[in-house]
């Protein structure tokens, strides 16, 4: 994070240095892309305002103000800039809201808002970025993770159910109404030929069952056609014979990697240290809500897919994602949430 340090003097730096991964190649008008803006005087909280003059045309008035967080994810938010950036730095270190509340002298049910902001704004930006596709060597495998309707007694209530089970072994496979959502994993090995390539890129989706049915359109959508596509015997994955190079290794009978006589590694190794990287970072949140889980792992398969990258790029990233998006996603959910305040997952 010793790269922000310049900018976390005051809230008029902060905002600068915002503005300036906002709009590296100069401000726009977030109404009508216009670059014809005149800067006006800086709000209390130290962010710029502007004034668009084809807007102000437009409309018929003198002014058409907007300010470097008008049109995104920040625009509603009471933070300062400096708190932001702040919490954004400790958002990427992967810390949960307790211990970002702590590091940035906050109210713990603010940073929980933030984090849900941040973690739905790469979900939206770059989760369901469709045009991201694996290929080459791909490796698929599911995981189950436990959440249940953490805090919300009311949603036990609605499903007609007793309270989830703890610590005992369920028969068959789990699913998100047991309480246990399975995840589905992909992810495209690394060219290891390739001094210069990315780390290993892996997409997680988190299912409500594993059924070739729900997997089937993911693994369409994902994975280019005529890759290789290697998974364990579970015959969830049979139909990817039909598009892909298809090849199981069989943990059933002990085996866990081998080398075809064409030289491929069967495997799905890579996907098993993403699972335990991934637990570890879920472990940090203490028991997690179903509502957010898709969340947490967005920002987990984010974080991971740059981590190659310097910490000060990834940070960069993140950011451009984030002002990418207007906070539909973010706002849709608040809305199907209404009635269950944010502090409530967390206890
Ligand atoms: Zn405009």
């Amino acid at each position: 994070m010793k790269h922000l340090l310049p900018y976390l003097q005051d809230d008029q730096k902060a905002a600068d240095y915002l503005r300036q991964v906002r709009w590296p190649a100069g401000v726009t008008c977030p109404r009508c892309g216009s670059t014809v803006v005149d800067p006006r005087e800086r709000c209390d909280n130290g962010l710029q305002r502007f004034n668009c003059v084809p807007c102000a045309t437009r409309l018929g008035q003198q002014f058409a103000m907007f300010t470097d967080w008008t049109g995104s994810i920040f625009e509603e938010s009471k933070l300062h800039p400096l708190d932001w950036l702040l919490v954004i730095g400790l958002w990427q270190l992967k810390l949960n809201a307790t211990d970002i509340a702590a590091a940035a002298d906050i109210q713990e049910r603010t940073a929980q808002r933030c984090i849900n902001l941040l973690d739905g704004g790469i979900y939206e930006t770059y989760h369901l970025e469709p045009s991201r596709q694996l290929e080459h060597q791909v490796e698929a495998d599911e995981c189950y993770q436990s959440a249940g309707s953490k805090g919300l007694p009311r949603e036990v209530e609605r499903h007609d159910r007793a309270p989830r089970q703890r610590g005992l072994q369920l028969r068959g496979r789990a699913t998100a109404e047991m309480g246990r959502p399975p995840l589905l994993g992909l992810v495209q090995r690394r060219d290891k030929a390739d001094q210069d390539a990315p780390a290993a890129q892996v997409y997680l989706e988190v299912l409500e069952n594993v059924r070739s049915a729900t997997i089937k359109p993911i693994v369409a959508a994902k994975v280019k056609s005529g890759a290789q596509f290697f998974t364990d015997e579970y015959n969830i994955y049979h139909f990817t014979k039909a598009d892909y190079d298809h090849r199981t290794v069989n943990h059933g009978a002990g085996e866990y990697a081998r080398r075809d006589p064409d030289g491929t590694c069967v495997h799905c190794n890579t996907m098993e240290g993403i699972w335990s990287g991934l637990r570890n970072f879920l472990d940090h949140f203490r028991g997690i809500s179903q509502r957010f889980l898709h969340l947490r792992v967005a920002r987990y398969e984010f974080l991971h897919n740059h981590g190659h990258l310097h910490w000060r790029q990834t940070f960069e990233v993140a950011l451009r994602c984030l002002f990418s998006t207007t906070g539909d996603y973010w706002r849709w959910m608040a809305h199907q949430h209404r009635r269950m305040p944010l502090t409530l997952c967390y206890r």
